[in-house]
């Protein structure tokens, strides 16, 4: 496993998001599958990874407990916890930081971080209170690192960054994002303050590990043995203060893809990386919505849709046709539940990739009746 530092503490460059842990039944919304999760956790320690990444959301909380009993097995000082504070769960960031740590079975947190926010938060989250008492709390020896995870726009983030000396800061980086979205300016940001940063959604949800058959083609051909994930990684490996990667890992196989990848310092060669770029503008559809299956938007919906599961579906019609995407729907008996959205748009208050679900729904229904 390669490591790097952050304010002298050594750090796995691969660490684990437990935002999207396999679940019995195979469904993104079930229970944690305890017995698979633990193996994962297990290979991520034997491997060498040392920085576990979850949140007080996550799973509708059950990530964190999960992940408290899977490590509690480990000496403490074995690993490195990161979780998060989101306001819009719960506004009570005492009570809720003392249920963290009673739920991951320690009296500190390494990395802790204001939970994902966006430029309609970054007020509220300023004026709450809630970082001074995490100031005070990293005072106590109770949180080592304060940071917080961005999806702001690159203004608000410069603005958030100067609230106080940042530790760290948690970014959505990814190759696509770099070519289609601000990931570019909002890594120069980072690095005008000298934030340590941590990324997040290295592969967009998974969908930067499967460029549709033709782009894999090419990419197999250059590196027959590494996976499309892979490239991502390495592209990643190219930016110097990013310091390590977060992979929410489904699966145990994905995980010996992701150590593999990170168990050596292999940037990508100027080369390969203008050879990625070039795949993905051939391949980006700025058509497709990029929903990454986070499911920050789930909870909130009073008629309880599997919002991702609906807009992978319109993906699907975007990517394949219509016809394609009504078969799939048939198939899962999801004809119907597009037209249920009744357009509250409470969901696009949480997306942090600011999608317009109602309006993605109505087409989906549109094109089902
Ligand atoms: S807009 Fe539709 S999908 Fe979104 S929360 Fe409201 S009912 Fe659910
Ligand atoms: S719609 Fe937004 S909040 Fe919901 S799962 Fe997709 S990216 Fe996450």
């Amino acid at each position: 496993m390669e490591y790097t530092e952050v304010d002298g503490v050594k750090l796995s460059r691969l660490g684990m998001g437990n935002m999207r842990l396999p679940v019995e039944g195979g469904k993104l919304a079930g229970h944690i599958d305890a017995e698979q999760a633990t193996a994962m956790v297990d290979f991520a320690l034997a491997s060498g990874v040392n920085y576990f990444d979850t949140a007080y959301i996550y799973h509708k909380g059950a990530s964190e407990s999960f992940l408290g009993e899977a490590l509690s097995r480990y000496p403490r000082d074995s690993y490195h916890l990161a979780t998060k504070f989101f306001i819009g769960a719960n506004p009570n960031y005492k009570s809720v930081f003392e249920r963290q740590l009673s739920k991951l079975k320690t009296d500190y947190i390494d990395f802790y971080l204001i939970h994902s926010v966006f430029d309609v938060t970054s007020k509220a989250y300023r004026s709450s209170g809630a970082i001074e008492y995490f100031l005070e709390q990293k005072e106590r020896g109770r949180i080592g690192h304060l940071g917080f995870s961005s999806h702001m726009s690159p203004g608000m983030l410069r603005g958030f960054c100067k609230h106080h000396d940042w530790d760290f800061v948690q970014l959505q980086l990814n190759y696509d994002d770099w070519l289609f979205g601000t990931a570019r300016e909002q890594y120069d940001i980072a690095c005008s303050f000298g934030l340590p940063i941590i990324v997040m959604e290295p592969v967009k949800g998974g969908r930067l590990a499967d460029l549709g058959k033709k782009a894999n083609a090419q990419l197999r051909e250059r590196e027959p043995e590494r996976s499309i994930a892979s490239w991502g990684m390495r592209w990643l490996m190219r930016l110097p203060q990013v310091k390590v990667v977060l992979s929410g890992m489904s699966t145990l196989e994905q995980m010996r893809d992701n150590v593999a990848t990170f168990s050596e310092a292999a940037p990508l060669s100027d080369a390969d990386a203008l050879l990625l770029e070039n795949v993905c503008r051939s391949t980006h559809n700025r058509n497709v919505l990029p929903c990454t299956s986070c499911r920050y938007c789930c909870d909130s919906c009073p008629e309880h849709i599997d919002i991702p599961r609906m807009l992978a579906l319109y993906n699907k019609m975007k990517t394949d046709g219509k016809r394609a995407m009504r078969t799939a729907a048939r198939a899962d008996d999801l004809t119907d539940i597009p037209a249920t959205c009744i357009a509250c748009g409470a969901c696009t208050r949480h997306c942090p990739q600011s999608i317009d679900v109602p309006h993605a729904l109505h087409k989906l229904a549109s094109a089902l009746r």
